[in-house]
């Protein structure tokens, strides 16, 4: 909080304002639902830092970890909440609020407070997350750990006749076998639904030839994990391995290409210039990769134009993939992090093909 407040102040905000959200998480450690009942943290340049909270949940957000800093201010129901947070706020200048408030939240507090501007705080709070302190980290790599395993005893069953939805469900239990908390998703898109990356696992049954990529990912200690692997069934369909090798070297190129100070945007070209020399330049139709922490996907982003520097700390996801629509796409994906020499997998798990049954 001290840090969002100093880093607020630099960028000339008059106060941040947050929600429950992962921002709210990640300042102060108190993680309620985010409810039509507004629940606000107030952090404001020299000014001590207020919550303003639903009156029945003062014991819940006393007993957070945040609850020794800040100070609390019940509004109880039948009071105006906006009117509420109104006292706690400036009367003009720039607001920043927390990207996950609730839009009917927000529209009270402009309604609240006429003469200041809001913008999203994710200018201040996106910064400060997207560098990992060592405990962060140290929850990553075990998320990391856990999904690597998931692949290996994966890849030990069978594929071929069982239906993607089945193959699903394993994978969810194994990331929580593994030690994840919960799975958070799973996608596995077999022959022509590989061309879809966001495909939603289905009814399909997995035949011989297909390609089959697995995205998976889930929650351990808040942090979560998120990795691709592809593998073909028997033999690969004409032209697939020529594919995954170009999408293999790509990840290895942005991998390498990862240290301090480069530009996001310059860790998303090593990628995608591997990728468009080869031809298949229209085919890699999504960024390299995404931040992730607390959240699946958070800054900073690997897309074509994002000058924001790389630190230390960074952890984001490299996935270059290739999709070939009615035919099968290859995706492959590890989460990295930044060290102050270069980079670190926080996935391990084998990028060369596997050929399972
Ligand atoms: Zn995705
Ligand atoms: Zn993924
Ligand atoms: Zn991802």
């Amino acid at each position: 909080m001290r840090r969002a407040i100093e880093e607020a102040g630099r960028q000339g905000f008059a106060a941040l304002v947050v929600a429950p959200s992962p921002d709210l998480a990640y300042l102060c450690g108190y993680g309620p639902m985010p409810l039509e009942r507004p629940t606000l943290l107030v952090l404001r340049p020299g000014v001590d830092t207020l919550m303003l909270v639903p009156h029945l949940e003062i014991p819940l957000a006393a007993a957070s970890p945040g609850g020794r800093v800040f100070q609390l201010v019940g509004w109880a129901d039948g009071d105006d909440p906006y009117d509420a947070a109104a006292r706690l706020l400036p009367t003009g200048g720039r607001i920043g609020v927390g990207d996950r408030m609730w839009a009917a939240h927000l529209m009270g507090l402009q309604a609240a407070v006429p003469d200041a501007t809001f913008e999203p705080a994710s200018a201040v709070l996106g910064r400060l997350r997207a560098v990992k302190d060592d405990d962060e980290l140290v929850a990553l790599r075990r998320a990391g750990r856990a999904a690597d395993e998931t692949f290996r005893q994966i890849l030990g069953g069978r594929f071929q006749g069982r239906r993607e939805e089945e193959i699903a469900a394993d994978l969810g239990d194994l990331l929580v076998a593994n030690g994840h908390t919960r799975a958070a998703f799973t996608i596995v898109a077999s022959g022509p639904n590989a061309a879809s990356p966001h495909h939603e696992p289905g009814g399909r049954t997995i035949l011989p030839k297909d390609a089959v990529v697995m995205d998976f990912g889930g929650e351990l200690a808040g942090y979560f994990s998120d990795t691709t692997r592809t593998v073909v069934v028997g033999e690969a369909p004409e032209g697939f391995r020529e594919v995954y090798e170009l999408v293999h070297e790509a990840q290895e190129a942005a991998f390498r290409a990862v240290r301090p100070s480069i530009a996001a945007g310059e860790v998303d070209a090593a990628a995608r210039d591997i990728i468009t020399a080869a031809g298949y330049g229209d085919l890699f139709i999504h960024r390299t990769g995404h931040g992730i922490g607390l959240e699946v996907h958070e800054p900073p982003y690997l897309v074509r134009g994002n000058t924001a520097e790389l630190s230390p700390g960074c952890t984001f996801s490299i996935e270059p993939g290739i999709y070939v629509e009615g035919r099968f796409g290859v995706r492959i994906e590890d989460i990295v992090a930044v060290t102050p020499e270069g980079a670190e997998r926080l996935n391990r798990s084998t990028r060369e093909l596997q050929v399972v049954d």
